[in-house]
């Protein structure tokens, strides 16, 4: 088994050395090899990590008195931080606060984390919006009003009065945590001061009252692709709220509700037109005008066509919201019974009766339909 170096002797203080001197030399021995300073130096990391492990220990009272009696063969069983598999913000973590404000690492493994507490980012928002049937099938643009917060222009969301800044939280060193001793171990927890924040405003700024944030009414203009279907939840990247400590805005959500048509319907990429013609058309067969979402198109009814039957016109339905697909209309016939007749009409209709029915023989129509 490899032979741990000596703790007292990593750190060079002598074994009587107080926790002050301790700490004191572990700084400067810190500094000197933190691999911030030391970029790719293996050798320069692996004293980080031994200086860093004595510390551990000879800064905690418990672990340091089983070091000194027994020395490394003690330690086994604590609670102890291995430091060759942890990442230097686990060590950040463990160290970096118990140096207190005057911490020569306070601005460095601040910066070196990409700012200590996480910004978050900001709230999303929600809105509905209600479009045509016709606008959602063949897209458009819709500006919707909302009030959200924004950074404040004034102090560009500091929070402080125009020419002063945020001033690093005293009881944190503007970490954000403190750390509190928990018998054995140190706990981090959340700056009762700051609330986290590491920072103080010392003079707020007038316009936003020290918030970073205000609200503003903003239009908005949401482009609504053609193919959209009723209740789709569209997403508007970074049009939500203003992050209240410089992460990225949240975003905007928008639920599209579709209107119903007249007479269109939609299912999937088609649309299904219910078509009123009447009983000669049906009987002789025509050729009509009918309104499509692309305008009205000739339809060739064919002669004898029944109630109910389904007459399909091609590419004329919803290009699906991925672009492809474009569906048909798919025109549904209904015979219209005409509810009043003028004399004319019911003397030509009494005349096509005639014939009918002479046409039949002695059969009623229904035999001669269901041909029995
Ligand atoms: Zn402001
Ligand atoms: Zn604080």
């Amino acid at each position: 088994m490899e032979a741990k170096p000596e703790f007292y002797g990593l750190l060079g203080v002598d074994r009587k050395a107080s926790s002050d001197e301790i700490r004191s030399a572990y700084r400067k021995l810190a500094l000197k090899y933190h691999p911030d300073r030391n970029p790719g130096d293996a050798e320069a990391e692996r004293k980080f990590k031994e200086i860093s492990e004595a510390y551990d220990v000879l800064s905690d009272e418990q672990k340091r008195k089983l070091y000194d009696q027994y020395g490394h063969e003690g330690l086994r069983g604590t609670a102890q931080r291995d430091f060759r598999t942890g990442s230097f913000e686990d060590i950040f973590a463990a160290f970096g606060d118990i140096f207190g404000e005057s911490s020569p690492f306070g601005d460095f493994f601040g910066q070196s984390r990409g700012g200590r507490r996480g910004s978050r980012r900001g709230a999303s928002l929600r809105v509905e919006l209600e479009v045509g049937f016709e606008e959602a099938a063949l897209g458009t643009k819709k500006t919707i009003e909302l009030t959200r917060h924004e950074l404040c222009g004034t102090c560009r969301g500091s929070g402080a009065k125009a020419g002063t800044s945020p001033v690093s939280c005293k009881s944190c060193g503007g970490r954000g945590v403190v750390a509190r001793n928990a018998g054995f171990f140190m706990v981090q927890q959340t700056c009762p001061s700051c609330g986290g924040e590491g920072t103080r405003i010392e003079v707020p700024c007038g316009d936003c009252r020290g918030a970073g944030l205000q609200r503003a009414k903003r239009e908005i203009e949401i482009s609504i692709p053609a193919g959209i279907e009723n209740a789709t939840r569209m997403r508007v990247g970074g049009q939500g709220e203003a992050s209240r400590d410089g992460g990225p805005s949240g975003d905007l959500y928008c639920d599209i509700y579709v209107k119903e048509h007249k007479y269109f319907k939609r299912q999937e990429n088609n649309i299904i037109l219910e078509l009123p013609v009447s009983f000669a058309q049906a009987a002789m067969g025509a050729e009509i005008d009918v309104p499509t979402l692309h305008g009205k198109h000739s339809l060739r009814i064919p002669r004898g066509t029944l109630s109910g039957a389904m007459l399909r016109m091609r590419g004329q339905g919803v290009t699906g919201v991925d672009g492809r697909g474009r569906g048909d209309q798919i025109v549904i016939v209904t015979v219209a019974v005409p509810a009043k007749l003028t004399k004319r009409q019911e003397e030509l209709l009494q005349e096509f009766a005639k014939i009918e029915l002479e046409n039949l023989g002695k059969k009623n129509w229904w035999e001669k339909v269901f041909g029995s």
